[in-house]
């Protein structure tokens, strides 16, 4: 069975600055059993309620502004995937959550940046599923809980977003040093609650962990690491499977969950 993930996309740079977290995410793909399709749940979609994207072949969306010429000419047109779209949407109704297709949206960066490094041959049908960050941790969780099913159809779940996320605190000039002490405790904390599987204190995360406001103004970002707690299930072990710091406050951490490497 396939594990769910969690990855960390930061910067839209992601897609061609050499890092530590580029690095990983382009040898990540080989390293799991290949997946019939992928249902990836990025920050950078929200809708009133979850929806689900149906294309024949996903547009590249660049939601991104001022940055070089190259990144606004990559494209990564993996095809859709209509019947998983409507098993997406026949799951979450029947867990009680309204759920809409949406013919029209393409993969936004946090979806196309690490799955072009995942699988650079966009050969792997996509389909992204929209979040409702406003709802918490708890909301998010059970989306993830209701996808856990596709995991034993060969598909992969993956939640995009980012460990932590100040984008004003960015030390702009200092893309590799080391993390801020209290971004290094927050992590810390997490990575723990995660790898021990402390569920409650995890969804509580807002009041038990240090300088969580601080690391997430607003915690869009790290809601889709709930999406793949969620997918997991109760018992899957989780693996850290890569952790750095970029400008000293993004963290960039990823992990697996459950699955059998
Ligand atoms: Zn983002």
């Amino acid at each position: 069975m396939l594990p769910s993930l969690f990855v960390s996309h930061g910067s839209p740079m992601l897609a061609l600055r050499p890092s530590p977290a580029r690095d990983f995410l382009s040898g990540l793909g080989g390293t799991l059993e290949r997946p019939r399709a992928i249902v990836i749940a990025s920050a950078h979609w929200e809708t009133e309620r979850p929806a689900v994207s149906r294309m024949a072949v996903n547009d590249t969306v660049h939601d991104f502004y001022g940055f070089p010429p190259a990144l606004y000419a990559l494209r990564y047109p993996a095809p859709g995937d209509a019947k998983l779209a409507q098993r997406v949407v026949d799951l979450l109704q029947a867990a009680g959550l309204d759920a809409d297709i949406d013919d029209t949206r393409g993969l936004d960066h946090g979806a196309w940046v690490p799955l072009m490094l995942m699988y650079p041959q966009h050969d792997i049908p996509v389909l992204q599923l929209s979040l409702q960050s406003w709802l918490g941790p708890q909301h998010q969780f059970l989306l993830g809980r209701t996808l856990a099913p596709l995991r034993r159809e060969g598909v992969l779940v993956i939640g995009s977003g980012a460990f932590t996320h100040n984008l004003r605190r960015m030390r702009r000039d200092d893309f590799d040093g080391p993390a801020e002490p209290d971004v290094a405790a927050f992590a810390a904390w997490m990575n723990e609650a995660v790898t021990a599987h402390r569920l409650d204190d995890l969804l509580d995360y807002r009041r038990q962990a240090p300088y969580a406001a601080l690391q997430h103004p607003t915690d869009e970002h790290l809601q889709p690491l709930f999406v793949a707690l969620g997918a997991a299930g109760p018992e899957a072990p989780a693996r850290r499977l890569h952790a750095s710091t970029e400008y000293g406050v993004l963290r960039m951490d990823s992990f697996a969950f459950g699955g059998t490497d």
